[in-house]
Order: C-alpha cells, then sequence, then structure tokens
C-alpha cells in the first residue's frame, strides 16, 4: 500500500517546481514584452513629432511595413512590362524616351493615349491640375531606388513627371498666378499645371529645384517660417535662391500646427505671423498659404483673406478653379508609390492626335473630373502646343508639338 503511493507523492514533488517553473517563464515572457512597448512607444511618438509629416499617417506606409517584416508576404515585384522606375536622367533627355517608356508600359501608353477630358466650363472657371509633393529623393524613404513611403517620390521618378508634363504640352505656373488669372484675369498658358512642395524639406532644393531647372520649369514651396534652419529643412539662403530662380514662396504657417485644432488667437498668428516673417526675410509678398494636412474651415479661410493671402491650398480631386475656391484650391496628393501611368492619369490633357499616339483609341474620359455630359462631343485632336501667355517663358522647345 505504501509503495505504489511513493511514486504518487514524488509525481506530486515534480509537479510543484514544475508549475512555479511554467509561472516564472509566463511571467518572464509578459514582462519582456510590457518593456519591448513600453521601450518602443516613446521611439514611435519621438519619430513622430521629429518627422513632422504632413498628414497624420505612419512614416513606414504598410507595404514599407510588409517589406520590414520577413513574416509578411513580400509585394509581387513590378512585372517587367511595367515601368515604375524611370530610366536615367541622361537617357531622359532624349525626347524619344517616352515613346520607349510607353512601348514598356501598357498601362502608361493608355493612360496618355486616352481622349482628352471634355470639361464645360463655366464663366470664371479655369482647369489647372495643381500637384502636391513633399520628399523627392529622401534616401532614407528608399530601398534600391523604389520608394517606401506615399510622401516620398524619387529623384528618377519625379524627373519622369516632368519629362512626361513637357512632353505632353504642358506649362508650369505657380499659384500666385492662378490667383491672378482668378482675380485679374491674367492669361495662363496652355495646359497650365502648377507644381507645389509643402514643408521644406531639404531635397526639394538639392533634388528637385535642378530638375525643375533643367526642364525650365517652376514651382511653389510652402514653408512653415519656423523651419529654415538647414539639416533637414531648407535653409533661409536656399530660398533665396529659389526665390531668384522665379519660384514662389508660400506659407505654411509658422509650426505647421492644425489650425482646426487651435483657438482663433493662435491660428490667426501662425497664418499672419508666418507670412509677415517670411516676407521680411525674402523680401517678397507672399501670395499664398498652404493649410497644414489640407485642413481647413469658413474661420480659417476668413483669417486667410483677413491677412493677406490671395489664395490658400487645400487637398482635393478636382481641377476646376474659380474666384469660389480661391481659398480652398484643391491639390492633388502625388504618391510616391504611384506609378508613372497613375501619374499621367491625373493630367486632364494626353497625348492623343500627337506623335505620342498616331493611332487614335477610343477610350472612356477619366471619371475623376466634374464633366458635363451634354458638353460629350467627339474629342477634337489638339492642335499643336505654343506658349501665348506671358507669364511663362521656355527656353526649351517640346518637341512633339
Ligand atoms: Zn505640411
Amino acid at each position: 500500500m505504501i509503495l505504489p503511493q511513493r511514486p504518487q507523492r514524488t509525481q506530486r514533488k515534480l509537479k510543484i517546481p514544475l508549475l512555479h517553473f511554467t509561472l516564472s517563464v509566463w511571467l518572464f515572457l509578459a514582462a519582456f514584452f510590457e518593456s519591448r512597448i513600453a521601450f518602443f512607444a516613446p521611439q514611435q511618438a519621438r519619430a513622430a513629432v521629429n518627422t513632422l509629416m504632413p498628414l497624420p499617417a505612419p512614416l513606414v506606409t504598410p507595404s514599407a511595413t510588409a517589406m520590414d517584416d520577413p513574416l509578411q508576404p513580400r509585394p509581387p515585384a513590378w512585372p517587367s512590362a511595367t515601368l515604375k522606375r524611370a530610366p536615367s536622367p541622361a537617357a531622359i533627355m532624349s525626347a524619344t524616351n517616352v515613346d520607349k517608356w510607353m512601348r514598356a508600359d501598357a498601362a502608361l501608353q493608355a493612360a496618355i493615349c486616352m481622349t482628352d477630358t471634355q470639361i464645360n466650363l463655366q464663366e470664371g472657371q479655369i482647369v489647372v491640375p495643381i500637384l502636391l509633393y513633399h520628399f523627392v529623393g529622401r534616401a532614407t524613404l528608399e530601398r534600391k531606388d523604389v520608394s517606401t513611403s506615399r510622401y516620398n517620390v524619387t529623384a528618377a521618378d519625379f524627373e519622369a513627371h516632368l519629362v512626361l508634363l513637357r512632353q505632353l504640352g504642358y506649362h508650369t505656373v505657380t499659384v500666385g498666378e492662378i490667383a491672378a488669372a482668378l482675380l485679374d484675369g491674367q492669361t495662363l498658358p496652355e495646359r497650365p499645371v502648377a507644381i507645389t512642395f509643402d514643408d521644406g524639406w531639404s531635397e526639394q532644393y538639392s533634388i528637385a529645384f535642378p530638375l525643375l531647372q533643367k526642364y525650365g520649369m517652376k514651382a511653389t514651396f510652402y514653408v512653415p517660417s519656423s523651419y529654415p534652419v538647414g539639416k533637414r529643412f531648407m535653409t533661409w539662403e536656399q530660398l533665396v535662391e529659389l526665390r531668384d530662380a522665379g519660384m514662389e514662396i508660400g506659407s505654411h504657417t509658422r509650426k505647421h500646427v492644425n489650425l482646426l485644432d487651435v483657438t482663433d488667437k493662435v491660428a490667426d498668428a501662425e497664418i499672419t505671423t508666418s507670412k509677415a516673417t517670411l516676407e521680411k526675410k525674402l523680401d517678397i509678398t507672399i501670395q499664398s498659404l498652404a493649410y497644414p494636412y489640407g485642413l481647413y474651415s469658413k474661420r480659417v479661410v476668413a483669417l486667410a483673406q483677413q491677412a493677406g493671402y490671395r489664395a490658400a491650398a487645400g487637398l482635393g480631386g478636382t481641377l476646376l478653379h474659380s474666384q469660389t475656391n480661391l481659398y480652398a484650391l484643391p491639390r492633388i496628393e502625388i504618391r510616391g508609390t504611384a506609378t508613372l501611368a497613375d501619374f499621367v492619369a491625373h493630367l486632364p490633357w494626353r497625348g492623343q492626335g500627337t506623335s505620342l499616339c498616331p493611332a487614335i483609341q477610343p477610350t472612356a474620359p477619366s471619371p475623376d473630373l466634374q464633366t458635363d455630359a451634354s458638353s460629350a462631343l467627339p474629342t477634337p485632336i489638339p492642335q499643336p502646343i505654343t506658349c501665348t501667355s506671358s507669364i511663362t517663358r521656355y527656353s526649351l522647345p517640346i518637341t512633339d508639338y
């Protein structure tokens, strides 16, 4: 009777340390993961503050996170027939390269050769795509020359955008010139497009600015007036260079605050003092404002008007502008993760009828535009583009027109 009990006692003795061991392991694991959460959370918070991202979204996109995590499936590689990465700058200089891009990328060819969107303009309306960029060529947001963030467009992709705009006959205008067209009746060039940059990042000077100059283009740079200190942001000296090269410098408030989250007094100070600081430092009249995060309200619009801005920009997809949306100009975010076909899809005027698309292909109009069905007449073949406006002068010929 005793003998059978001995093993039971022994088992009980063994079970107790085993239970202690298991509990210890669980406690250790719980403490470990808690410490990791406690350790990483402040880092993420610091990163969010330091990067001053224009939108309340994480710096690393979900696709980039998936790439970082070996347990996550990797996104599919770009098909070889799809031209995600642009050719080298030297190759881009050849005017025939857009033809080569189109042969390599069926989606790009379809986008370029789509029929121009027919828009029934009301009196006082103009059509100008206003493009919005943040980072251009920021190395920390790229992996093997491919952007890992929607907020970063690689230098090669940005140059490809400029080449496409040039080949399609677009002429760059500043937001101040759009305001002058709407308020003063100034003439805009044919196929106008506005390129804008937010936040004053240093690569906008070191990478985007030389490329804009290479193609004889201009842009509007929205700078928070408390940022120009160098390192990650443009310096005052660099902003003076942009000014002297014909670029527009606009206000992006003083500290890039969400104007909907602060009192009237703070919002007014952000809007007015940034204008005054930029005007004093750069010896210019600041024409336009870009709302941080693209957020505004009637109260904010009234403050911008009172401060003396002639226009203000937010976010949005429409290409139509008039005096009624002069303080809420919609801008199209150009994402670093988009293809060249995606970029062209934002543009209202395409290449049909030009040497890029000798064979006319019937296609549906772009759905992202406000169109009037009654105006859906057969599309005329575009005539050669000539720059008739005194606003913009170009030294580079448009070879395909
Ligand atoms: Zn911003």
